[in-house]
């Protein structure tokens, strides 16, 4: 029984005056079919080139996918010729942003956008398309559809805006639904409107959704599994009860740690010292993450942890662990 989407081993390069540099080094997780995966991590971790890279949507100039395999179906997406893969965007995997005005092309109205998609994908007419866009703005929570469909993105708020792209998104009811970083670029109430819409079509589709977010708020409210990244690998991964409840990874706990607190004032926050490394100053050799790793040892610094399982299901990459220590045991998958 394969997983929907079976990421192994995913190395993404970039090609940096004229050195190879990788922001996905060795990253492996399964999403199945009606599951919500959420990828955390703070911004610099790699999760957007990991989706880029399973949309095939890397900057051809200097992206590369160097190893690995992302199986959707079973079959591998870099495999797929460009026409191929442009079948299957839209059509079984769809992907939303942080920001829709730059998805969204601002010189076109919002129904000739919606009926390309659909043109694109499907046989149906004109008319019977159009139908279908003023029906699903109507799915993602728009009354005035008949209208908008005239519109331009301009015209529309930021809220508004991300409901269009989800409608677009969800046109030719994908297996698969990546959102990256949707809900960041708008106000705390929209998010929460916003979030609440994709679980509602999540659930009503039986969509597989990989939603990729700093925010653990979103975490709590969204995952079934979460994969925690920190510089191009997974350092934690588990179901979305134990990484709350017992999680294992310094930088999971510290991620935890920083969530706000209504009672909390914002200078009071506990925030993680330092930033995640460039991709020009990674590490060498060992854990990416010693120089913030409030537990760090000395042989952190030469030893690379492994990603190993502490628990069923329950994944962790650092020395701490038994589990992580080089040759005691293969890599896992939760
Ligand atoms: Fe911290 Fe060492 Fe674990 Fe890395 S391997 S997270 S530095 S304790
Ligand atoms: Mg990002």
């Amino acid at each position: 029984q394969n997983a929907l989407l079976e990421i192994n081993d995913l190395h993404t390069g970039f090609n940096i005056d004229g050195e190879q540099y990788h922001a996905v080094k060795g990253v492996s997780f399964n999403v199945g079919s009606k599951e919500v995966v959420c990828v955390v991590g703070e911004s610099g971790c790699g999760k957007s080139v990991m989706s880029l890279s399973i949309m095939q949507l890397l900057p051809k100039h200097n992206g590369s996918i160097d190893k690995g395999q992302i199986l959707f179906k079973g079959k591998d997406l870099a495999d797929l010729t460009e026409s191929e893969m442009n079948s299957v965007r839209g059509k079984d995997i769809s992907m939303i942003f942080q920001e829709p005005m730059t998805a969204l092309n601002p010189v076109l109205t919002i129904g000739f956008q919606l009926d390309e998609v659909l043109l694109n994908h499907t046989d149906a007419s004109k008319e019977q398309v159009r139908k279908k866009s003023i029906q699903l703005l109507k799915d993602v929570g728009i009354s005035r559809s008949e209208q908008i469909v005239h519109e331009y993105p301009h015209q529309l708020s930021g809220g508004m805006r991300q409901r269009v792209m989800i409608a677009m998104a969800i046109a030719c009811e994908p297996a698969l639904l990546i959102a990256d970083e949707p809900t960041t670029a708008l106000d705390v109430t929209v998010q929460a409107q916003i979030l609440e819409l994709i679980k509602k079509i999540q659930n009503d589709k039986g969509m597989a959704v990989m939603l990729i977010t700093h925010d653990l708020g979103v975490v709590a409210e969204m995952a079934d599994k979460v994969v925690v990244m920190y510089a191009g690998q997974v350092v934690e991964q588990s179901d979305v009860d134990r990484i709350f409840h017992d999680p294992k990874h310094p930088y999971t706990k510290a991620l935890l740690g920083s969530i706000p607190k209504l009672d909390e004032k914002e200078e009071e926050l506990y925030t993680i010292k330092g930033i995640v490394p460039s991709l020009k100053n990674m590490p060498k050799q060992g854990c990416r993450f010693v120089d913030r790793c409030p537990e760090a040892m000395p042989e952190c610094k030469q030893i690379d942890p492994q990603l190993g399982e502490t628990n069923k299901g329950h994944a962790v990459r650092c020395l701490l662990y038994e589990t992580s220590q080089p040759g005691k045991k293969a890599e896992v998958r939760a």
